[in-house]
């Protein structure tokens, strides 16, 4: 890819909605091009609609899926409380809900949707299949739209637009067809990197079966290692884990572009949320993200000044030659940018602190972060507390394979 695409890849960002000649031929998303127009029904429509929308606007079998995923969540959370849960199927929980987040935050949001960094081939396939186990949308889907939230945030072509409320920017807009700018405006975008890429196509292509082997056979099938019950295994490593991570990934799209303030680019509605950074694992500096979408951390701060998973995975995996050519804008370049859109005062003022308070504030960041992370872990255990029922046990026996050490 030449210098100026890859550019053009990286810094999508323009609030107008001017026409262009810029047309792609390419469109794997079959839904994409049959989508009618979502706008609310203004009244005079004659037919049946639901919360001001026309049956047919509706995505039915999203409709369907999330509310099964969610009585699947709502179970599994009850389940676990009462029937008792084995403490390595708690630690798995907890590492494959932050190991799939990191597939959409490293994989999908920071790799492929803005190329802020670039990664070899076996580090691509760990991502591509994190990202798979969220059922979140191939990396392809993911990133069209995302590309056309950045350009276009906020307004009738950002497939995410806030401005429709907090539950259509958080959950709704999978429930409702596109509206035809959001489809007529993302097909401006170049996405031949992603075509360019076989990882991407093979995810694509394959996206189902995919989803069902990483999503929910392979989290139940694996405690059943440590003996754990198949129910249970389901219900917590798949209901309760994979609608926690969608939620806490959505919340970049609704809180952070409702609540927070904003100091980086006074007219972007995106805003800095620190609860949002704690629930998706460090994207919450969503002002400073769409003003400088290309920076690999999608923050100001270093991973330790600041509760950051996505950027410390990168970070290691640089480390380990599978990352390289990060992208930060310098302070010089966040200091004139800022000067001319946001609160150079205030700015400062947040960043010039002494090393030893930002060292202290991030100590802090990371504990919270990780509180907030695994609150599903905690209440459940909490609650069993108070019901006086045994949490989380473990014995050597449990382990398949031990029994056949130990014998
Ligand atoms: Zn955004
Ligand atoms: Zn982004």
């Amino acid at each position: 890819m030449s210098e100026n695409k890859e550019q053009e890849v990286i810094d999508i960002k323009d609030d107008t909605l001017e026409e262009t000649n810029a047309e792609n031929d390419f469109n794997l998303d079959n839904n994409n091009e049959n989508e009618c127009q979502t706008t609310k029904s203004n009244g005079s429509e004659k037919g049946f609609t639901v919360f001001g929308y026309k049956m047919s606007q509706i995505k039915w079998g999203n409709v369907v899926f999330l509310t099964v995923m969610h009585i699947l969540a709502a179970y599994g959370y009850y389940h676990c409380i009462v029937v008792d849960i084995k403490a390595l199927t708690v630690t798995f929980i907890y590492i494959i809900s932050c190991a799939s987040g990191l597939g959409i935050l490293v994989g999908s949001h920071r790799l492929w949707a803005h190329r802020s960094f670039k990664a070899r081939w076996p580090l691509k396939v760990i991502l591509m299949i994190l990202q798979t186990m969220t059922v979140n949308g191939s990396i392809f889907s993911y990133v069209r739209d995302h590309r056309t939230h950045h350009k276009w945030s906020d307004s009738v072509a950002d497939p995410k637009n806030s401005t429709r409320g907090f539950f259509f920017a958080h959950m709704g807009w999978w429930l409702v067809k596109k509206d035809p700018k959001v489809i007529q405006f993302g097909k401006k975008l170049s996405y031949d990197d992603l075509w360019n890429d076989p990882i991407v196509r093979f995810q694509h292509r394959f996206y189902t079966p995919l989803a069902i082997i990483f999503c929910f056979i392979l989290p139940t099938l694996t405690p059943l290692l440590w003996s754990e019950d198949l129910l249970t295994a389901f219900v917590s490593c798949v209901g309760i884990r994979a609608v926690v991570v969608l939620h806490h990934m959505w919340t970049v799209n609704s809180i952070a572009h409702i609540f927070g303030y904003r100091i980086y680019d006074k007219d972007l509605r995106p805003t800095e949320n620190k609860l949002v950074v704690y629930m998706s694992m460090g994207e919450g500096s969503h002002n400073y993200h769409h003003a400088f979408p290309y920076d690999y951390t999608t923050s100001y701060y270093k991973w330790y000044e600041s509760y950051n998973l996505a950027t410390v995975f990168i970070v290691i995996s640089s480390l380990l030659g599978l990352a390289y050519d990060m992208k930060k804008p310098t302070n010089e370049t966040i200091k004139q940018y800022v000067e001319k859109k946001g609160d150079i005062i205030e700015v400062n003022l947040i960043h010039k602190k002494h090393i030893l308070i930002r060292l202290i504030i991030g100590l802090w960041d990371w504990i919270m972060g990780s509180i907030v992370t695994s609150w599903p872990i905690w209440t459940i255990m909490l609650i069993k507390i108070a019901l006086g029922k045994q949490f989380f046990f473990f014995e050597w026996n449990d382990i398949i394979f031990a029994k056949y050490f130990c014998s």
